[in-house]
């Protein structure tokens, strides 16, 4: 089997010891598609694990494992010849440089900040992995005997640190001492310089318009769709074959998280209105509002709307999303007041009005219900900080911890809207610095003492971070620079860019992290609405600062970033649904695209209230998706997986859902008892991300080595100093 053998297609076997190589010529000579079946997946060492952990997990109550036999071999596809990838050495360099240089920055700012980047990266990069869980994870089903909320005592809180804190110029300072905040008593946090951002941040801009670079990227990307259609052809029997034979297992009962979802249209609009009806019967004459220093009880409130129970209908609650809102995000906003009432909006979907937030507390517990009741699905609910006061945490902490509001199916996000130019002309703040005062100081507050903030300390237990939310697609008139005023100026009637907004997001949320794992809490991540309209820059800004995104549908058109969030694995929360009423039609989502590419994506649903109509909103989702795409049962599991593993969801409930080695890379980490994904499907990832990553880092390393001599290179590929 050689190069001699240039004439069209030809089939030449040839018996090697084991295993049996199928070799077929493609032309042109030097280039060469290979199908082979190789040696069996699983090492001698899993299969002793997987003996060891047959007895110890019962995964569910009435289900009791059995060993599995492994799935030995699948057809792999591979290239051979020099210039495997199609474009001169030369031209592999140049942008093989540009892309590990890519990679290397959002290395940085994730180390930094305590998020994750992909483990199989790392490894390329050869720098050193930290591994944070410890590798044999004990498995046991996460829930919690008690309520976390039933025992509030300040007095059995962590103690008080005596720390002190202020902001200085846009991020949080901590000091030892209250009474002596300089820079002697300052903690050392490694936030991130704003210098040093921005130059990173034009290194990133120039490399994503880098002709060559594009094109190469371009070119990765459709091997990478081909290669994955030649793996379906190939296996697709025996991905299905896998899955049939796992007992018990199947797509209804294997664990899955709404990756993105706010708790303000948590509900479908059936439930809203049922809800709204029920609170009329029940409380026509609470005081819900207050008008003109009056009350007004529910009874008046309908009343003055001249409505009854009885009329009340879908159709007049009117808060779904239809063909007017597409490309209107003004008009979707208007969706979320029942009945075109913004009134409404406050009494039942809010946390913080005359009731407490009581009504919404119920209604979002009656979805808890429904998720605990259907078991195996999990929701990301985003909640609102519009750093519009200094108390808005505690009120909302306040409003979880007295209304109970706690499930463990659900995890809360922050979301805070960019909605500064709006409080700023209401004449509510005077600088962009005072909202972030808002939004950080509490939280580094609690984190200091935790008894001067007790519900805000226990709520902080069930949140996994920030997200960023707003109309990607409003013009930004301002580009974020080293002249751009620090937040302590920025009294423009403008609102600050998308990027100024994630920056000094990030870097606020990275010192508190630093100052966090001091303490032994958990830390937080950032995880903002990105990428979903508007330009392509705000995808820059989460490919360096955030653990992972939600939308990228603009990656469809930006090759250099889609390749990179690639080749880092970065998390996409996918929502075809909300997508089709607000920015693009279903038919032209690039979610398939994305998934047979390898890219980390999983299935939300956004806003089950404006978007879906049944109970299960979440299976809605994966229903029209599958049906539409025409997934495969394993490619419908595979989302399922990656919706785990982007969640915020504990160590511990990942362990237990996906499996005691589900941190680990390659099939190694997979447990098809449990995830329903073959084993082949997992090895056909992590296979062709290595492959990938080989290429890109091999390139950089065999020029390094021919111009050792010529110059010293700024981009090392060894371990950075100090790392070690
Ligand atoms: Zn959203």
């Amino acid at each position: 089997v050689g190069k001699a053998n240039t004439a069209e297609v030809a089939t030449v076997f040839s018996v090697f010891s084991n295993p049996i190589y199928f070799s077929f010529v493609l032309s042109p000579p030097v280039s060469w598609v290979r199908v082979f079946s190789i040696f069996p997946l699983c090492s001698p060492l899993r299969s002793k694990r997987l003996m060891k952990d047959a007895n110890v997990d019962a995964v569910d109550n009435a289900f009791i494992e059995r060993e599995l036999p492994m799935e030995r071999e699948y057809q792999r596809v591979s290239i051979s010849g020099e210039e495997k990838c199609g474009v001169p050495f030369s031209d592999l360099v140049d942008a093989a440089k540009c892309v590990v240089k890519a990679l290397f920055i959002r290395e940085k700012y994730m180390n930094r900040s305590m998020q994750n980047f992909c483990k199989t990266t790392t490894h390329a990069l050869l720098l050193n992995v930290d591994s944070v869980f410890p590798p044999d994870a004990p498995v046991h089903p996460p829930a919690s005997e008690t309520h976390p909320y039933d025992h509030m005592d300040p007095k059995n809180m962590p103690p008080d640190t005596g720390y002190g804190c202020k902001m200085v110029d846009g991020v949080v300072h901590v000091y030892t001492k209250k009474t002596n905040m300089d820079k002697s008593t300052e903690l050392d946090l490694l936030y991130p310089d704003l210098k040093e951002y921005i130059a990173d941040m034009n290194v990133m801009m120039a490399l994503i318009i880098n002709g060559p670079v594009k094109s190469f990227c371009y070119r990765r990307l459709q091997y990478l769709s081909s290669k994955f259609q030649m793996h379906i052809l190939l296996n697709e029997m025996k991905e299905l074959a896998a899955q049939k034979k796992v007992p018990h297992r199947d797509f209804y009962n294997i664990r899955k998280v709404d990756t993105h979802i706010h708790a303000s249209s948590c509900m479908n609009q059936k439930h809203l209105l049922r809800f709204i009806k029920r609170a009329m019967k029940k409380y026509p004459e609470e005081i819900v509002h207050i008008e003109q220093g009056r009350g007004q009880t529910l009874r008046d409130v309908f009343e003055s709307m001249n409505l009854t129970a009885f009329d009340l209908s879908v159709d007049t609650l009117d808060v779904h999303a239809d063909r007017n809102t597409f490309h209107r995000f003004d008009k979707f906003n208007a969706k979320y007041n029942p009945i075109g009432e913004s009134i409404l909006r406050e009494i039942f979907i809010k946390t913080d009005n005359h009731v407490e937030g009581k009504y919404f507390a119920h209604i979002v517990k009656e979805v808890m219900f429904d998720l605990e009741e259907s078991k195996y699905q999990n929701s990301e609910l985003r909640l609102s900080i519009y750093g519009r006061s200094r108390d808005e945490w505690d009120k909302l902490a306040q409003w979880a911890v007295k209304h109970r509001v706690y499930s463990d199916n659900v995890r809360w996000l922050i979301q805070v809207p960019r909605l500064f130019d709006v409080y700023h002309t209401k004449k509510q703040l005077a600088n962009f610095q005072e909202m972030l005062e808002n939004i950080f100081m509490p939280l580094f507050e609690a984190t200091i003492d935790p008894g001067s903030h007790p519900e805000l300390h226990l709520f902080l237990d069930h949140v996994v971070g920030f997200d960023s939310v707003d109309d990607e697609s409003k013009p930004e008139h301002h580009i974020f620079n080293l002249d751009s005023p620090l937040p302590g100026n920025w009294t423009e009637e403008d609102n600050p860019p998308y990027s100024y907004y994630l920056y000094y997001t990030y870097a606020n949320m990275t010192a508190l992290n630093h100052l966090r794992r001091r303490r032994g809490f958990h830390t937080f991540v950032l995880r903002p609405h990105c990428g979903e309209a508007g330009p392509i820059h705000h995808l820059v800004s989460g490919f360096m600062l955030s653990e992972n995104i939600s939308h990228g549908l603009l990656l469809r058109k930006a090759p250099v970033l889609q390749y990179l969030y690639y080749l880092a694995q970065i998390g996409i929360a996918m929502s075809p649904l909300s997508n089709n009423s607000l920015f693009l039609s279903y038919h032209r989502n690039p979610l398939p695209e994305y998934l047979s590419r390898g890219l980390m994506v999983s299935l939300s649903t956004d806003d089950p209230l404006q978007f879906h109509f049944t109970k299960e909103p979440l299976m809605e989702e994966y229903s029209i998706a599958a049906q539409v795409w025409k997934l495969s049962s394993c490619d419908m599991c595979e989302l399922a997986r990656n919706s785990v593993l982007m969640s915020g969801f504990s160590h511990k409930a990942k362990s237990y859902w996906l499996g005691p080695s589900y941190s680990r890379e390659g099939p190694e980490s997979n447990d098809i008892r449990r995830t329903n994904v073959p084993d082949i499907r997992v090895a056909y990832r992590s296979e062709t991300l290595t492959e990938e990553l080989h290429l890109i880092t091999h390139a950089v390393r065999t020029e390094e080595l021919d111009t050792i001599e010529e110059e010293e290179d700024t981009l090392t590929m060894g371990p950075l100093p100090g790392r070690q």
